[in-house]
């Protein structure tokens, strides 16, 4: 793989981040994960949007403009010949010393890395998941606002790691309130009473450019929305359930905690939804 690291394009052997590079050291940056289809980068605006508004959230100068870094992500991709392609786009406070001050840090480090991605298997997308809710909790907005997507996963990874120890594949976590918030690394919808269902962004939860599409394709397709608060019950009683990410797309829901949502069957309006998003796939980005 051809990598772009900090100013230039160089061999997977010769990327390297420093140890002092404060990402490495404290967890101190910012990311994306987009994706590549035909050739197309999905929803690129978007995705430069939420990165440039995570870098000012987190007060880091990113030090070029929007326009060059969408020059560096399709760059990365043409010089490694991939139209389809998971990018992972990561900005540090770049290097400084041992201490955490990010006075210390001159300047911003770029990295882009495209490749390929798959978090859960072909067969789970026609027979759906089997999920747990994690005792780890999402952190508070009035903290590290879940809406950053910042280089610190360690509570999404908690949860995941509770979820691997279950025997399931994916964890959905609650709010310090007890309400659902989102996946490890996926939103989630619910539906009920023919009312497509997810958590608002003021509980805490990153704004997904995939949940964010699903939710204008369900308006276009004539189904209801609402951005509501809700709880564990709603969830196991829902009629419904998917999770959406960049690298997760659109993934059934089949039982949560032990208990199967409705008849422990992908839904009819999960199918519709994946059919629409697939298509926008295939229209959507800069070339
Ligand atoms: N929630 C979290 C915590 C994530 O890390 C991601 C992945 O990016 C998502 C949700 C889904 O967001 P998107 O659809 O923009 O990939």
């Amino acid at each position: 793989l051809v990598i772009y690291c900090n100013g230039a394009f160089v061999a997977e052997e010769e990327a390297k981040v420093s140890v002092f590079d404060h990402g490495f050291l404290y967890g101190d940056g910012i990311f994306e994960g987009i994706r590549a289809y035909h050739g197309r980068v999905f929803k690129l605006a978007e995705h430069l949007k939420r990165l440039y508004e995570s870098a000012k959230s987190i007060h880091l100068s990113i030090g070029i403009s929007k326009e060059q870094m969408q020059e560096i992500v399709l760059e990365t991709l043409r010089r490694n010949g991939l139209k389809d392609a998971y990018i992972r786009l990561v900005v540090s406070r770049g290097k400084g010393d041992l201490g955490l001050d990010p006075n210390k840090c001159p300047q911003a480090a770029i990295y882009c890395v495209a490749d390929q991605i798959k978090i859960f298997e072909s067969l789970m997308y026609e027979k759906g998941l089997e999920v747990k809710t994690a005792a780890t909790r999402r952190n508070n907005p009035d903290s590290l606002n879940p809406r950053i997507k910042s280089l610190n996963y360690l509570n999404n990874i908690l949860a995941k790691i509770e979820a691997n120890q279950a025997g399931v594949v994916e964890a959905i976590m609650l709010t310090q309130d007890g309400y659902v918030a989102e996946g490890t690394s996926d939103n989630i919808f619910i539906v009920r009473n023919g009312v497509l269902m997810t958590p608002p962004l003021s509980v805490g939860v990153l704004e997904g450019i995939t949940r964010n599409s699903v939710l204008d394709l369900a308006r276009e397709l004539g189904i209801k929305t609402a951005e509501e608060l809700f709880t564990r019950h709603d969830l196991y009683t829902a009629s419904e359930c998917f999770l959406t990410g960049t690298a997760a797309e659109l993934i059934p829901v089949v039982n949560v905690d032990g208990r199967d949502i409705d008849d422990g069957l992908p839904g009819e309006v999960f199918k519709k939804l994946l059919a629409a998003f697939r298509a926008l796939t295939l229209v959507n980005g800069p070339e």
